[in-house]
């Protein structure tokens, strides 16, 4: 007996997200002459002001995915990560020992009133590189 699949946009969206994370090859792999990554990593809600999680932690670039790619904090929000994977990218490219920057949640998600409610948690992060 087959039960018919329940759509869950949100399961949907992170299942396909960590196929292509598993898909890429390793930080060190597409770029090596880094040596070293720190991760700075700040959620605020979306006015900016309140500050949602802080983390920051050493990436391991032998093992970490080159889609370098964040959840969002929110629970709720569908289609909403954080793809930091271009401003690496960049950064390598011009051997910049930091990049900082801020980006916005194109997620969204349900409200009783609005189907599509935008997301819009921001996080500012920064990045410092170390090289070979
Ligand atoms: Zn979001």
């Amino acid at each position: 007996m087959m039960h018919p699949r329940r759509s869950n946009p949100r399961a949907e969206y992170r299942l396909l997200q960590s196929q292509r994370a598993m898909e890429s090859v390793s930080l060190a792999q597409r770029f090596p002459r880094l040596d070293g990554l720190t991760v700075n990593l700040a959620y605020f809600d979306a006015e900016g002001l309140s500050k949602h999680s802080e983390m920051k932690y050493k990436v391991n670039v032998q093992h970490a995915k080159s889609v370098f790619c964040f959840v969002c904090p929110s629970g709720e929000c569908v289609g909403g990560d954080f793809d930091l994977s271009e401003e690496l990218a960049k950064a390598v490219g011009e051997r910049r020992k930091l990049a900082a920057g801020e980006m916005r949640c194109a997620g969204w998600h349900k409200t009783p009133k609005v189907e599509r409610a935008p997301c819009q948690i921001l996080l500012r992060y920064k990045l410092t590189l170390d090289y070979v």
